[in-house]
Parts: C-alpha cells; structure tokens; sequence
C-alpha cells in the first residue's frame, strides 16, 4: 500500500511532507491538496529547496475544498493514493474520512472532528463523530488512526507502552504538555489560533475516580520539574486523548496538563472575558457583521511565521503510576524537541514538527502492513513499539525517567 495524499497546507502539513519526501521509497508519490493551492506549491518549494526526496518521484499540489466529498475522492483516484494524511482544519474531518471510505483507502488524522459553529462537545469527544463509523470503516476494509498526531498520538503510545511493559495495574496517567521557547512576539498561538483557543474556551473535562470532572479553564494550576525544560506551570486542559484513553484503557485517572506563562494566561483572560474570542458574529455601529474570533485571528501572528527565529525546546510526556509486582511505581515516558532543529531541518517551528512526524511514521506502518488493521483505530488500540522504534529514528526519540534513572529507549 502506498502513494500518500496529504490534505491541507499548513505548518503541520509542510512538516508531513518533507518526512513523507525523506521515506518517498516506503511512501511512493506525494500529493498535496489544500484550499489555497499556492501554500501546497510553497511546501513542494521548500521541499526541492532542501533536496528532501530520498529518491526521484512524483510530489505535486492541487486546489482542493476538503468538505467536497465527491471531489477528494475523486482526487483520491486520479493520484491513485492509498493512504491519506489529514492535517487540514478539524471541521474537514468528516468529509475526508468518507472519501476514503468510498474510496477503500487508509486516513490518518491528527485532531478530534469540529464543527465550526459548537464550541465544546460533551465527552468522551469521538463517540460524537468518529466512533459512529467504526462499522462503516470495517465493512469497507478502511484503515482509519485517529489523533495521531503528538498529542494526541505519541502520548497515546507512551501509555500503551506503559500498559504493554511497566506496570500491572494503573492508578493515573498525567500527560504533561510543555513548551519552553520563545518566538519573541508580544503575543502569538503555535498553531491556528481559532483551534487553538476553541480548546480553552469550553469546559475542561477530565477523568477522575473512573468518571468525568468539569472544571473551568485556567481553575487548576499545577506545577511539574520536567527534564531539561525544568519546573513549568500548567493549568489542567480539555484534551483529545483523555477522551479515548479514559475508554479504551483501565485507568481511573487520565488529566492533561498545557503549561501557559502568566503573559499567556493574561493576555487570553482579557482577550476573552471582553468577547473577542466568540465564534458567534456581533454588528459593528456602522451595521458590519463581524466575527471576533475571526478577526483576533487576523490580528495575530501566522503560526508559520513563528518558525525562523523560535528557539528553545518542548518537553511532552506521560506520568505514569500505579502497581508493578505488588508494588507501588511510576515512570514519566516523554520526548524532548527543539524548535531550531525542527526548523533547519524541515523549516517548521517544534510544535508543528512535533504533530508532523508521527503521522507519517503512521503511514510507513501502514504501507508495511503493520498497522494496516483495515478498522478504525486510536492510537492506544495499535501496538506501540514498532511506531515508537520508527520515531526513534525520525527526529521524536522517546526517553523514559524512572527508578532506574533517565536514558533513551531502544525498541529496535
Ligand atoms: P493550519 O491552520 O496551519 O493549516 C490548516 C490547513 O487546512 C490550511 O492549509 C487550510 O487551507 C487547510 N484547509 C482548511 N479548510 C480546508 C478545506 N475546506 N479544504 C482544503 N483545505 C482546507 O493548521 P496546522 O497545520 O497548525 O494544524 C493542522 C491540524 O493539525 C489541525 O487539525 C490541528 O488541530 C492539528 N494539530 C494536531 C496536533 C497534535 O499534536 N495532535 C498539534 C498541532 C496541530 P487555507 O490556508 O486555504 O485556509
């Protein structure tokens, strides 16, 4: 299985393709498709710029509206891809998932479907949408991985990994979020600041006690030393993986930590208790209707912009406890990136290149047979180790911190 369609054009999709570029002799033909066809030209610039394909072979963009179904499936023949790779806009994931189940081929997403005008869904957030069409998706033979971006996506391997070698039951799974550079603007999102702040505006649910907890964001304040970035602040988030691994795993526990800087914190508590962060349009005196959160977002900073003069690194990882043997342990599984290197290498800023990555080593596994599961799947339903050793090798190595020390894990 091969040949790799990649809809959007963004700061994750420039990084999903310059990794597919580097593995083109396991990933054949690269397509991407966007709504602005010029951004997929860019990235294919940017690829040649750096000489990124492994071997010769075809890259090529098109224009696409993802939410024409008939049209991406259409698009889907005529590349002849069998997997497809969606980082476009959430509020496209329901459109690209059916045309690759009318079309019998693979679809990878990194982020939980959105419709644009509901801000937040009640839990667990893909019993909503994806999980509606797990039969639809096995009775076509469709390969479907959810989330597999970093988070979701790698953490959800962290703790499959914890579930498969490090414990025998599990008590609590804190993933822990943290970014530690700078990017030097007065005020900026890593990443599409509308998704961005759709995650903070609507109610923080977690798991806890093996049901869920509703909280207000920024209510819980927690901090944690983690490796090289130190101690960092984090408020607990609403969070993809929380929804499925409350599920699909047996642990009464599962939180998810976002450290914000007080600037962030204060900045965004102006931004929206004044409303300029609504999805709902309001009238301006002079009768325009306007949308604030559309117009914040044109006010701020393109997160691709951010990329050349970041600096400093992001730390992700699972906290894990519980029982091994009889007794009481815990280990934090966790990867450290920089955001220079993730530029010098594929021109993205750490946040992007994390959520890039993955996806395509979810895409080799595919196209070698090994995670082609031809159902729908998260990430924690799929067996670590062979993604994870993958990783290892593509710029996201995983590291383990326990009572034995802190050292690289090894899975080859
Ligand atoms: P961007 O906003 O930078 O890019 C989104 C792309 O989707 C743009 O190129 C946009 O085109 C395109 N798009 C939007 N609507 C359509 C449409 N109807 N048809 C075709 N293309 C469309 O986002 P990011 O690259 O930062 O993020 C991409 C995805 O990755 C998001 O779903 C995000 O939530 C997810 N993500 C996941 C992470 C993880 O670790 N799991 C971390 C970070 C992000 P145009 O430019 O024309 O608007």
């Amino acid at each position: 299985k091969k040949n790799v369609l990649i809809i959007g054009a963004g700061g994750v999709a420039q990084v999903v393709a310059h990794k597919c570029a580097q593995h083109n002799d396991v990933l054949g033909d690269i397509h991407i498709a966007s709504r602005t066809a010029v951004k997929c030209q860019q990235i294919i610039d940017s690829i040649h710029e750096k000489n990124a394909l492994k071997n010769p072979g075809v890259l090529e963009g098109h224009g696409l509206d993802a939410t024409d179904i008939d049209a991406t499936a259409a698009l889907i023949e005529k590349t002849g891809s069998q997997i497809v790779i969606n980082v476009g806009s959430p509020f496209v994931n329901m459109s690209v998932m059916s045309a690759c189940i009318k079309t019998g081929v693979a679809y990878l997403d990194t982020a939980i479907h959105e419709e644009q005008d509901k801000i937040c869904e009640t839990p667990p957030w893909y019993a909503n949408y994806e999980w509606k069409r797990r039969e639809e998706c096995e009775k076509a033979g469709v390969t479907a991985i959810l989330g597999i971006g970093f988070d979701p996506g790698v953490v959800n391997a962290y703790a499959k990994l914890a579930v498969e070698d490090y414990f025998d039951k599990i008590s609590s799974i804190d993933i822990i979020d943290i970014n530690a550079g700078s990017h030097g603007k007065y005020f900026a999102t890593n990443f599409d600041p509308e998704i961005n702040f759709r995650e903070f505006t609507g109610t923080v649910y977690s798991w806890q006690d093996s049901k869920w907890q509703s909280n207000k964001m920024f209510e819980i304040k927690k901090i944690w030393d983690m490796p090289v970035v130190g101690e960092s602040q984090t408020f607990m988030t609403g969070h993809d993986e929380v929804h499925s691994l409350s599920q699909n795993l047996d642990v009464p526990n599962v939180r998810f930590w976002m450290g914000f800087g007080d600037h962030y914190v204060n900045v965004f508590t102006v931004l929206n208790s004044i409303g300029l962060l609504s999805e709902q349009p309001v009238t301006t005196a002079e009768g325009q209707e306007v949308i604030p959160l559309k117009l914040v977002k044109a006010c701020l900073p393109d997160p691709s912009s951010l990329a050349p003069d970041y600096t400093g690194k992001t730390c992700i990882g699972d906290l894990v406890k519980g029982t091994k043997d009889g007794k009481e342990t815990e280990v934090l599984i966790y990867n450290v990136a920089d955001h220079k290197d993730a530029y010098n290498e594929v021109g993205s800023q750490g946040i992007s290149y994390t959520a890039g990555v993955p996806p395509v080593a979810a895409a080799m596994l595919i196209a070698t047979g090994e995670w082609d599961v031809k159902k729908m799947a998260n990430v924690e339903d799929l067996p670590a180790k062979p993604f994870l050793n993958l990783l290892n090798g593509m710029g996201l190595p995983t590291r383990i911190k326990d009572a034995n020390g802190d050292r690289a894990l090894d899975f080859s």
